[in-house]
């Protein structure tokens, strides 16, 4: 609890210069890599310094958050409002999102389904709110997990740990080959098939399959597939995903004009579902 009545530092924006400076050129992830023995690819879904979007009006409890977050390592962005949060969840495709439902401008499941709009990133709730009925429609609204008011750093840095490795490595854990429609992945054999016919797909579509695949139904931006299959930043370079995206659809035999399992949702990002 001591992280968190601790006085308040002003926290908008990235906690420090020197993690402004580290993040666009991912120097910290691969940081966090070496510390693990890790090169940068082997763990690419699961990284282990995470970039934090903490969106909190209460400047107390964001301060002492953004403290305690950093101290584990975390790059933390924050921001007072629903609206300045989905602007920077496009902006910078953080790695999981931690809300507040108590929000001035937007209730806060709200802002929880239209951060599902845009995006398929974790979120995790904070709230003071401990009914059941709450939990559940958190839940319901596409949250990922809950915490409720107080609680300490190390709980928080727990829960995200293992959300992070829950939405990170879902085809390691459960085994079982990933299905949508005809599409299958097996994730360890790293083979794809089609209505049973074998893919033929360089790593870096299957990856994007892979990742597409995981979140199924939902659409993915860009700047997502960036993050998390190029382990890139975004900045533009989007067109590499819509190269991927089109050789992908031609090996599955599809178009952007006639789509089957992979559809372009305009000025948002992408979405792979299995044909009706
Ligand atoms: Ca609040």
């Amino acid at each position: 609890m001591s992280a968190l009545c601790q006085p308040v530092a002003p926290a908008l924006g990235w906690r420090s210069a020197e993690v402004a400076t580290r993040i666009p050129n991912w120097a910290n992830r691969a940081q966090h890599h070496r510390y693990r023995g890790l090169r940068p690819g082997q763990s690419r879904y699961l990284p282990l310094v995470a970039q934090l979007l903490l969106v909190e009006d209460d400047p107390a409890i964001r301060g002492a958050l953004i403290r305690a977050l950093t101290e584990y390592g975390h790059a933390v962005a924050s921001s007072p409002d629903a609206m300045g949060a989905l602007r920077q969840i496009l902006e910078a495709a953080p790695d999981l999102v931690l809300l507040d439902l108590g929000l001035p401008d937007l209730e806060g499941y709200e802002a929880l389904r239209m951060i599902r709009a845009v995006s398929a990133v974790p979120v995790v709730i904070i709230t003071a709110r401990d009914d059941e009925s709450e939990i559940i429609r958190a839940l319901d609204a596409g949250a990922d997990d809950y915490v409720i008011k107080p609680f300490g750093g190390g709980q928080i840095e727990a829960r995200i740990r293992a959300v992070l490795r829950r939405v990170s490595r879902p085809g390691d854990s459960r085994g079982g080959p990933l299905e949508v429609g005809g599409l299958r992945l097996d994730i360890d054999a790293h083979v794809a098939t089609l209505d049973g016919a074998p893919l033929d797909l360089s790593r870096r579509e299957f990856d994007l399959l892979h990742y597409l695949a995981l979140h199924a139904g939902q659409v993915v931006a860009r700047r997502d597939l960036l993050t998390h299959v190029w382990r890139m930043p975004y900045g533009g370079a989007d067109k590499t995903v819509d190269v991927h995206i089109s050789w992908l659809r031609r090996k599955l035999g599809e178009t952007a004009q006639q789509p089957r399992y992979i559809h372009t949702v305009r000025g948002v990002g992408v979405k792979l579902s299995a044909p009706p």
